[in-house]
């Protein structure tokens, strides 16, 4: 594993911007710095009231995308891994019709996140239900549902980062002790 700790979430973002994030760890002063620029929280807790979030911003920006099967909030998604969230299409023969069911998983810890980055994990998600890769056009429907939706991808990539670093600092002191 890399020592360094932008490896994970911002390999790519430019080298001096990784530098600058690198201070900021080393400093301490990454979680005051979000927390300051992200003050505001959010009462989204359960799956009911995801679903009804998810389901207000898709009205609003995706309305003729099909109906949302299922959003849940989803622990096994880990911060290591698939922390931006999975988004399935499963697609099954019912009745000779193809019944397409649309899910959206969100990782459990952005019950926890500024209300900022809960919408831009929702967006992002909700923007793969139309586009599958993360290409042009994918950006582009990100970008209509939330014009600030780059600098809240790298700020929410800057949480998580600092995230796995505190874990990792745990984790060692776990094990010395
Ligand atoms: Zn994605």
């Amino acid at each position: 594993m890399s020592d360094d700790p932008t490896e994970q979430y911002l390999a790519a973002y430019p080298p001096d911007l990784r530098a600058q994030v690198r201070v900021l760890i080393a400093q301490g002063r990454l979680a005051d710095s979000l927390e300051r620029r992200y003050p505001e929280r959010h009462d989204v807790v359960s799956d009911g009231a995801l679903y009804d979030y998810v389901s207000a911003l898709k009205s609003r920006h995706m309305r003729n995308a099909g109906p949302l099967a299922k959003v849940v909030y989803d622990s096994r998604l880990h911060l290591t891994h698939q922390a931006l969230g999975t988004h399935t299409t499963v697609s099954r023969q019912q009745g000779g019709n193809l019944k397409t069911k649309r899910e959206i998983r969100i990782a459990s810890l952005f019950r926890e996140a500024p209300a900022a980055f809960l919408r831009m994990i929702a967006v992002h998600e909700l923007a793969h239900l139309k586009e599958r890769g993360h290409d042009k056009a994918f950006y582009a429907l990100c970008m209509h549902m939330e014009p600030d939706y780059h600098q809240l991808e790298f700020d929410v990539r800057l949480w998580l980062t600092g995230l796995e670093t505190g874990v990792r600092r745990a984790g060692t002191t776990a094990r010395v002790t």
